[in-house]
Parts: C-alpha cells; sequence; structure tokens
C-alpha cells in the first residue's frame, strides 16, 4: 500500500533546499551516513538497523557523528525508530510516493551529500542498493566499494578501510578510497543489528527538498514479485545441504530436519548448480548472506566462498565425514560421520 495519506510529523522538523552545485564533494565533513532502505509499505528495511550499529561503531573510532538518510515515503513507526537508533540525524526527502526511482533517490541523496559533506556512505547491497550507490557514487565522482564484508576506521588516517572477497573470493581484498564521501556496500545480515535500547536520544530530523534537481520521469505503477519459496536470509534456523549429501534422496533427509527444528532448507553452490535445490535457496558469495541463530551444515566443506554467506551465523553445527573438512575447524559442534546416520538420528530427537 502506498502510504500517500501519510502525514509527516512536522512540527519540529528544519525544511532545507538544496540546490545541485555540480561541485565535486571535499572532504571538509565527517559524518558516516546511511542509506536507509525503505519498502514499497513505507517500512523502513532491517538493512538499515544493521548499517546503523556498524557506523555507530566506527563513529566511535572515528569521533564522528552519523546520520540515516531515506528517499520516498517512511511510515511514521519507521521513522520513529530510526531517529531513537542511536544516529545524530535523520535526512528525509520526500518524493510523493515509495515507488523506488533511482535516478530521483540518486539525484536527491547526491544534492544533499554535496550540501552536508559526508565522509562515508553506506548502503545495502541488495536489489534496490545495487542500482542507487553506483548512481549517487557517479554523480559525487568518487569511488564505490561493492559488498563489503568489513569496515574498520585506520587509526593513523582516519580512512574507511574497507574489507571484500576478491579473485573468485579467495583472498579478501581491504580497499581505500582516496576520494569522498568513501562509499560502501554491505549485504544484507553481515552486521548485527544493535538491540533495541532507550538511551533516551532522538536524532535531529531534517526535511530535504531536492525536487529541482530530479528527472521529470516517473513511476506509475509496479508489480510485486510473487516469491513462492522460504526466505532464507531472514530464518533463525537454517539447515544446508552441500554435496555431501549425493542426490535428492539426501536433500530430502535435510529438508525433513529443517522442517523438524522449523527452520530453512539451503544448499551450497553445486548443490544448487546441480538442480538439486533452485538458486533462490544458495548460501555464499554468489548466493544469499544468512545470518541466523543455528546453522546446521550438512556435508558442506566450507570453502571460503560458502562461509562468506553463512560465517555470521551465530551457532554452526557441521556434519562431516572428513575431520579435516574446514568447516568442522571454525564450527561450534563438529559432528565427524556419515549424514545418512547422523541427520535421520536427530529427526528423531528432534
Ligand atoms: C567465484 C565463485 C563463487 C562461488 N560462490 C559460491 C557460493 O555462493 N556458495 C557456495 O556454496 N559455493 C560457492 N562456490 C563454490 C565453492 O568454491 C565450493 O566449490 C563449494 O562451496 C563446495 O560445495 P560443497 O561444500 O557442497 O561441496 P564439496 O566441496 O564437494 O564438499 C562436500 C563435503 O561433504 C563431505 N561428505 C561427503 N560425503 C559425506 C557423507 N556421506 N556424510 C558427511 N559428509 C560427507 C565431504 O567430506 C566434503 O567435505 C563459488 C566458487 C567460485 C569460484
Amino acid at each position: 500500500m502506498l502510504a500517500e495519506s501519510y502525514l509527516l510529523p512536522l512540527f519540529f522538523c528544519k525544511k532545507t533546499r538544496l540546490q545541485n552545485t555540480g561541485k565535486r564533494v571535499d572532504q571538509s565533513s565527517s559524518a558516516i551516513w546511511v542509506i536507509a532502505e525503505s519498502k514499497s509499505c513505507g517500512e523502513i528495511c532491517g538493512t538499515a538497523y544493521e548499517l546503523i550499529a556498524k557506523a555507530l561503531k566506527l563513529s566511535e573510532s572515528s569521533g564522528t557523528g552519523t546520520a540515516a538518510v531515506c528517499v520516498g515515503v517512511p511510515d511514521a513507526n519507521s521513522l520513529n525508530k530510526l531517529k531513537s537508533s542511536g544516529v545524530d540525524c535523520v535526512y528525509v526527502s520526500n518524493t510523493g510516493s515509495n515507488f523506488f526511482e533511482d535516478e530521483r533517490f540518486a539525484e536527491s541523496i547526491a544534492v544533499l551529500s554535496r550540501k552536508y559533506k559526508p565522509s562515508v556512505i553506506l548502503g545495502p547491497a541488495t536489489a534496490r542498493g545495487r542500482a542507487l550507490m553506483p548512481r549517487i557514487a557517479v554523480k559525487l565522482k568518487t569511488g564505490l566499494t561493492a559488498d563489503c564484508t568489513g569496515l574498520e576506521i585506520q587509526a593513523e588516517s582516519g580512512k574507511l578501510l574497507q574489507t571484500r572477497p576478491a579473485f573468485g573470493g579467495n583472498l579478501l581484498a581491504t580497499i581505500i578510497c582516496e576520494s569522498f564521501p568513501q562509499m560502501a556496500t554491505v549485504r544484507p545480515h553481515v552486521f548485527a543489528p544493535n538491540a533495541p535500547q532507550s538511551t533516551g536520544k532522538t536524532a535531529e530530523f531534517v526535511e530535504f527538498d531536492a525536487s529541482e534537481s530530479w528527472p521529470s520521469k516517473r513511476i506509475i505503477s509496479e508489480t510485486p514479485f510473487e516469491n513462492k519459496g522460504e526466505n532464507i536470509a531472514d530464518a533463525q534456523i537454517v539447515v544446508c545441504a552441500g554435496m555431501g549429501v549425493g542426490n535428492s534422496e539426501g536433500i530430502k533427509k535435510v529438508e525433513t530436519l529443517a522442517k523438524k527444528l522449523g527452520g530453512a532448507l539451503a544448499g551450497s553452490r553445486p548443490v544448487v548448480d546441480n538442480g538439486l535445490l533452485e538458486y533462490s535457496r544458495q548460501v555464499g558469495q554468489t548466493g544469499t548472506t544468512v545470518h541466523p541463530n543455528i546453522y546446521i551444515a550438512c556435508g558442506v566443506s566450507g570453502s571460503v566462498q560458502h562461509l562468506a554467506g553463512m560465517q555470521g551465523s551465530d551457532f554452526i553445527i557441521a556434519i562431516n565425514s572428513d575431520p579435516d573438512a574446514h568447516i568442522m575447524k571454525i564450527a561450534d559442534i563438529a559432528l565427524c560421520g556419515d549424514l545418512n546416520d547422523i541427520v535421520p538420528e536427530l529427526i528423531t530427537v528432534f
């Protein structure tokens, strides 16, 4: 539903009209910004709070401020949550609809950035974030590091160290961007959001109007994609089938365990490549990043590309016949043996 009747609580807000100066952004300001993506209903997505948690940590190292930036029509609840998330400022550009209009969104954020000159802009590596962030980077004539798995502030220079898998995931590269703002995208679930806390701090709220710079092109309708499968990204328990399951019979065993535990069934890439599971269930660098409470890896070796998608899991259980498999070394519980014996036993236990 579009929140067209939604009224922003404007009583305490500043309204600023920003002009596109076309100048290159310099390093004269230092806040860390998070692009708070919203859904079509106006709800701010969970990725915003994950990035805010990281931005707050980075700001402790750098001593700089933090801000969340929303474009569209965020709903009132989300806006309140954002204001009490710990950031110093929430910027909102009301575009009059929640359709994702990448050019309009990018121009709004670029205009705002030229005005307030953040040192860092973080965005989600979601479909929308991947369309939006490069557009902003081009407009600001700066770089962008995509799909970061680690972000730190370098003590000597105060610059952002942006770590991401490189060369097919065989090594982790740490990148420094010499131009400003330093921009990075982060995959969902790489960082954990902060637990809700009542610090009593309320962010300053700034509504900004960049409409003079918007392109005239508008989106007039949207057809949501119907996803009938499970969403492994949001599951609290993920049971993953690796090539050790062998065939579709093996997949069924792992699926039964997942169902018994109320969890989601996932797979490694070769399992998907071999047509045993659909791509939406693939965990890893070229699949989905998951961050469940419990991750059970059945017959998964633990390649670096697989770990890129699940190493943020709170508790990892590995079932593997090879005690030297890499996954067994990083697991909290390593069950060494044939999964064809262990999985049915677990099914009877739970
Ligand atoms: C650019 C690039 C991107 C990639 N992206 C991804 C990605 O997103 N996700 C991903 O998963 N991979 C990805 N890969 C592939 C990755 O490198 C590995 O090949 C893959 O993760 C291995 O999958 P696996 O662990 O299921 O299979 P294998 O490596 O074949 O491991 C099977 C494991 O099962 C164990 N086993 C065998 N039989 C049994 C049994 N009966 N009981 C118990 N254990 C048993 C074996 O000891 C072994 O450890 C990518 C590779 C590249 C180059």
